[in-house]
């Protein structure tokens, strides 16, 4: 189901339905692309991957230790129908054996309230602007 955001939001959010790839969102694992086919993915209902293009996060340092460090970060997503979800996710840095080095390990949920608030439809709206005019300018 598509919803509303407001008329300049969604002729934003169609025009980045037109350039972005959106791809599977994952769920849990290394956001690396060594690793991208050791990850779990979010499913839809009908069994297929969900699908989408982050457009806001923010992200807060939860613990630096000099064992490990982890962050919690609220995101939103643009996902493949048009609409705007809310996830939430929280990153740890473990040293990896394949790769012999240091990098991020994700799990990320659907946030439970999808409330957006104006300050964060702003920011969306902000950010999707913000890279056409960077498509335009490398193009
Ligand atoms: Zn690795």
């Amino acid at each position: 189901m598509k919803k509303q955001y407001g008329r300049q939001l969604e002729e934003t959010i169609d025009l980045a339905m037109r350039l972005y790839q959106l791809p599977s969102i994952i769920k849990e694992g290394h956001e690396e692309l060594e690793h991208v086919n050791e990850c779990e993915y979010f499913k839809k209902a009908d069994g297929t991957y969900l699908r989408g293009y982050p457009v806001h996060s923010t992200t807060h340092l939860i613990e630096k230790g000099a064992e490990r460090e982890l962050t919690f970060s609220k995101e939103i997503y643009l996902t493949e129908n048009g609409t705007l979800q809310k996830f939430y996710s929280y990153s740890e840095w473990p040293y990896c054996e394949s790769c012999k080095k240091t990098h991020s390990y994700i799990h990320r949920e659907i946030a439970k309230d999808q409330t957006l608030t104006e300050n964060e439809l702003e920011k969306v709206e902000g950010f999707i602007t913000n890279s056409f005019s960077f498509n335009k300018k490398s193009a």
